[in-house]
């Protein structure tokens, strides 16, 4: 079985690990909580280390306008990744969950009681957790778009819209189904109504160009490792006019304009909101890492991803005694399912004796899972090097897992 021109073998021949003499016959279907680094992200970071470490703008030494040089071209990949209109629209955060808090303890501080916050059933922990943390200081309410086992009705968004709402914080697609909502629709229930729309694009990211001015959303969040780059950096996109009004959240080096003994002035965007020394050694792998995804064909690498998650549905639906929770239709990437009569974790360790990898628990996402009327999930998650010999081979072992289990 092939998928168009692309080929998930070239691709895959651009990373190391995958090189390594134990890492040969690597499945690694877990790509949803990580994926792995081409060499050119690897050598960006050591690069760095080796050749220009240094820290940013407190200094003015040649290695340090080299580093700060780097942050700032790193700022104006990363716009143009996203479609931002500047640089000053993006913010280095350590990643989604950093960018998350970010935003809740910002945005919040400025809101009454009363007032309320809308999130979805089916969001990462990340997109949850700071919420409640801001709900219960500032006595704000949590409202959760209508669902069914779990799984939110996004088109009925509007029902928990009201005079109060002042937060509408949604996944671009989940971590632990891989469903991808339909964010014009969305976009187009929030129209004309004033509240802050931030989409949660950690698992987006890596699939598909994210355009943040098409998509109509006032903030934006990804994190690196999600799409190739490093582990401790991530985005945070904001509209301009918006961070501008916002407090920054944390404190100290960097930030700041003037310092006094009572009261501090902040420096401009995107600086405000960047307190303390950045992981510039992640900062040169994120660079590295979008220049490499610029060089893809991201259409045909999408394309032969969504082929290989459809016949593996296909497939798995037609096994007896497992349960299939993902659905193949607008989803990023993701199967998720639960034996019947085994334990997921005792399949999941039968795949990884058989060197496959793939996450089994809760996948951060507990409410979901819980709805579910599951305790855990197994969760097979594809990326561009993911090759039709590892679905195969990954159904196989299912298969033989299911007749050794009878
Ligand atoms: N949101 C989603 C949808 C995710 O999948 C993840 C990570 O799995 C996060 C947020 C948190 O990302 P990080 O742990 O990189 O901050």
């Amino acid at each position: 079985m092939t998928s168009s021109k692309y080929s998930p073998e070239s691709f895959r021949s651009q990373f190391p690990l995958f090189e390594q003499r134990e890492n040969r016959d690597l499945i690694y279907l877990d790509n949803a909580a990580t994926t792995q680094r081409p060499a050119p992200v690897i050598d960006a970071i050591v690069d760095f280390y080796r050749h220009s470490n240094a820290n940013t703008h407190r200094s003015s030494h040649r290695l340090a306008r080299r580093a700060t040089e780097m942050v700032e071209q790193t700022r104006q990949q990363a716009a143009s990744f996203l479609n931002a209109r500047s640089g000053r629209e993006i913010v280095f955060c350590r990643g989604a969950t950093e960018a998350l808090n970010l935003l809740a303890n910002s945005l919040c501080c400025g809101l009454r009681a009363g007032d309320e916050i809308v999130l979805s059933t089916i969001e990462h922990h990340a997109n949850l957790v700071p919420w409640q943390m801001m709900a219960a200081r500032y006595g704000l309410k949590l409202r959760y778009v209508p669902h069914t086992a779990g799984v939110p009705q996004f088109d009925r968004l509007g029902e928990v819209l009201g005079e109060r709402t002042r937060i509408v914080s949604l996944t671009g697609g989940s971590n632990a189904l891989g469903l991808r909502p339909d964010l014009a629709s969305i976009a187009s229930q929030l129209r004309d109504r004033e509240l802050h729309w931030i989409v949660d694009g950690s698992q987006l990211a890596a699939h598909e160009r994210v355009d943040v001015q098409a998509l109509g959303c006032d903030f934006f969040v990804c994190s690196a490792h999600k799409f190739y780059g490093p582990t401790g950096v991530g985005l945070l996109y904001g509209r301009e006019n918006l961070m501008a009004a916002m407090p920054p959240w944390q404190g100290g080096g960097e930030m700041i304009a003037e310092v006094g003994l009572y009261q501090s002035q902040y420096a401009d965007l995107p600086h405000k909101f960047e307190a303390g020394t950045s992981p510039l050694g992640s900062l040169a792998g994120l660079g590295a890492a979008l220049a490499f995804l610029q060089q893809q064909d991201r259409e045909a690498m999408a394309a032969h991803e969504q082929a290989m998650l459809q016949w593996l549905h296909r497939e798995l639906a037609q096994l007896p005694h497992l349960r299939l929770l993902s659905q193949p239709q607008h989803n990023l990437g993701i199967v998720a399912f639960a034996p019947v009569d085994a334990a997921p974790a005792d399949l999941s360790l039968w795949l990884d004796g058989r060197d496959i990898a793939v996450r089994v628990g809760h996948h951060c996402a507990q409410p979901l899972i819980r709805a579910s009327g599951e305790g855990a999930t197994v969760r097979a998650s594809v990326a561009g090097y993911t090759t039709w010999r590892d679905c195969e081979a990954f159904l196989d072992a299912v298969r033989e897992f299911q007749r050794i289990s009878e």
